[in-house]
């Protein structure tokens, strides 16, 4: 195996909030924590980036401040 000194490639985790049910806190794919998206003191998480598509939040990049795993929210825009 060859041993590269390039970037490890961050493991992106996706969440479609639409799957989730409650209030849209989920576990942590990595380490369980529960993030909550409600959650604005970012103690539990850091937000990374957002995504704002037409004035709607669209996507949510999280980083867990527990495990720093990088984990994407999807499906805030319920159009139905
Ligand atoms: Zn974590």
């Amino acid at each position: 195996m060859m041993k590269r000194n390039s970037i490890k490639k961050e493991v992106l985790h996706t969440i479609d909030l639409t799957a989730i049910e409650g209030d849209g806190s989920f576990p942590c794919p990595n380490c369980g924590t529960v993030l909550s998206p409600d959650d604005e003191s970012e103690e539990i998480y850091s937000i990374v980036e957002t995504k704002i598509l037409h004035g709607e939040l669209i996507e949510l990049v999280l980083s867990c401040n527990n495990c720093k795993t990088t984990v994407r929210l999807t499906g805030f825009v319920s159009t139905i």
